[in-house]
């Protein structure tokens, strides 16, 4: 079996091999497998070994997400109080966050709450000053 064969071979078994890999293999420059391979319409660079990643949530190794399956919901989505009526609720964390960057720090379970809270903090405004 020539270089040329060999190097095929070795990318077709193995997909995480870089060319460096393959050429100290086979005492070859790395150019030449490059054209090897390029020749063959093989992938020239290796697949990269799925780096393990880990749950922010639990720690568990997930297949390369933030969260694992389980916990994507709690990571995804805060549970908060209704700032008006003190009710617990799930809120997306990327829209607190978001309104968190616009300066709305109170957070409510609906437009009601809303309207009701905006009408309180006027209130006490007006009550301070
Ligand atoms: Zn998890
Ligand atoms: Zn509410």
């Amino acid at each position: 079996m020539n270089t040329k064969e060999t190097a095929i071979k070795l990318r077709k078994e193995n997909p995480f091999l870089s060319l460096v890999d393959i050429a100290k293999e086979l005492k070859v420059s790395k150019q030449r497998i490059y054209k090897i391979l390029k020749d063959a319409s093989l992938p020239t660079s290796s697949i990269k070994p799925r780096k393990a990643v880990y749950c922010l949530v639990c720690g568990k190794s997930t297949s390369g997400r933030k969260t694992c399956n389980e916990c994507h919901f709690t990571y995804y989505f805060l549970r908060v109080n209704c700032a008006f009526c003190h009710i617990a609720f799930y809120k997306r964390r990327s829209v607190i966050i978001h309104n968190y960057n616009y300066g709305y720090n109170n957070i409510y379970c609906g437009r009601q709450c809303y309207y009701r809270g905006l009408r309180d903090k006027e209130i006490s405004w007006s009550r301070n000053y």
